[in-house]
């Protein structure tokens, strides 16, 4: 986006207090006195850190990245080997495309990129070939990674394929360092082995917030760049990613959401503001009940649970059945008149006012801020 239109962005990860009421709060001008978020909670000051002096034997993670950073499945799959990990073993992730955070948190005793091998850039070849290069050098015990579908759970087979002397698993349910578990039949049964070489784990397997935290060094760059997808080509063309626009996708699949509560009164102003960031439309229950939207548009415990990487809630209170629903968001953002109100407490930033002035304004703004991009195009 151009820094040149005149709108104030505030940097939601910047330093911030926690107030006597709960509530999180940025401030502009002077932050000597506040908390340094970044410093205390990313980097783990505040937990023992696991650190394996000598390591005698390596489990090797394996994720793609989505927009710089790895989201919470591939974070329990890196969890999950933190866990099992035991004195004498380091865990190494491979990310695979940009990597703009520290996983020091996430586990990682070691981490190597690979920016070049984007999920959006479909060449599972030279993924392949890449992972397997990285899988001969570093010999791991085993090898963990989250069964999904932005590539992981896709290249996870691929590597299956690749070793068929080794065992493995896929939708892993349950683990230990012993065993692991999945379902057979239908779900009617779980089929119990014994802890596999490659290890594809279902969601929700792990809690991916630690105990611990670990060093993450960065190995050799140079590494990681004798194996890149720079100096190979791919049997694939890749002709890029279509975006399916969000009316036609299901609410659970959603990147961002636009979700109205009781305190929207006008509906038409909120698809109005959901058409123009191209957001999925959620509902709080009190929405739904009171015919606003249709049942298909709950989200909480006795609707939808959603995993956006944007939750925008409007006029929503933040009832503890509605916040289930929203426990996999990335960021929440809450508008609501009422500072007090227990989504302001989840959310990562708050816009205290009326609902439906803001939405007029953010409508307004994101329309100057579309036509000036369209001039400068
Ligand atoms: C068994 C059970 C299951 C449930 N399942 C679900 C579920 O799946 N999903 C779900 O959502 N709920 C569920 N509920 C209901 C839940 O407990 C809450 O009642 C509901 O989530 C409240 O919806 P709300 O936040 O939209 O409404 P309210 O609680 O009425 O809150 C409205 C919010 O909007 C704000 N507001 C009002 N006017 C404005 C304005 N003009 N501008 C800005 N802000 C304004 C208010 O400050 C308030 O915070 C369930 C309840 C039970 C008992």
């Amino acid at each position: 986006m151009s820094d040149e239109n005149n709108i104030k962005r505030i940097n939601p990860r910047r330093a911030y207090k926690i107030m006597a009421d709960g509530v999180k709060r940025i401030v502009l001008g002077s932050i000597s006195d506040f908390v340094a978020h970044e410093a205390t909670s990313h980097h783990g000051t505040n937990k023992p850190v696991r650190t394996p002096s000598a390591p005698k034997a390596r489990v090797l993670v394996i994720a793609h990245s989505d927009r710089g950073m790895l989201d919470d499945h591939a974070r329990q799959a890196l969890a999950a080997a933190a866990i099992l990990a035991d004195a004498n073993t380091a865990v190494v992730v491979l990310v695979l495309g940009e990597l703009r955070e520290d996983l020091s948190n996430a586990g990682a005793d070691e981490v190597l990129v690979i920016a070049e091998l984007d999920y959006q850039t479909f060449q599972p070849d030279v993924e392949v070939s890449c992972a397997k290069t990285i899988i001969a050098s570093i010999v791991p015990k085993h090898i963990f990674m989250p069964d999904n579908l932005i590539g992981d759970g896709d290249l996870g087979r691929r590597l299956i394929a690749c070793y068929p002397e080794k065992s493995a698993a896929t939708h892993v349910i349950e683990l230990n360092n012993v065993q692991v578990a999945n379902y057979q039949l239908g779900g009617t049964s779980l089929a119990l082995t014994s802890l596999p070489y490659i290890v594809l784990l279902a969601a929700d397997t792990t809690d991916s917030r630690l105990a611990f935290s670990a060093a993450a060094q960065k190995l050799d760059s140079t590494f990681a760049n004798q194996n890149t997808a720079k100096s190979q080509k791919s049997n694939y063309t890749n002709l890029g990613m279509q975006t399916i626009s969000a009316a036609n996708i299901a609410l659970e699949e959603a990147d961002f959401i636009v979700s109205a509560g009781n305190g929207v009164d006008n509906v038409t102003t909120l698809q109005a503001l959901a058409a123009s960031l191209d957001a999925a439309i959620g509902a709080s229950r009190v929405a739904v009940d009171d015919g606003k939207f249709t049942r298909d548009k709950q989200i909480g415990a006795t609707g939808k649970t959603v995993t956006a990487s944007t939750y925008l809630a409007i006029g929503i209170s933040g009832a503890v059945q509605h916040l289930q629903g929203i426990k996999d968001c990335r960021h929440v953002i809450a508008i609501n008149r009422d500072n007090s109100a227990p989504i302001i407490k989840r959310a990562d930033l708050s816009v205290i006012g009326d609902a439906e002035s803001i939405m007029q304004e953010l409508i307004t703004a994101i329309a100057q801020v579309k036509s000036s991009a369209q001039e400068a195009a």
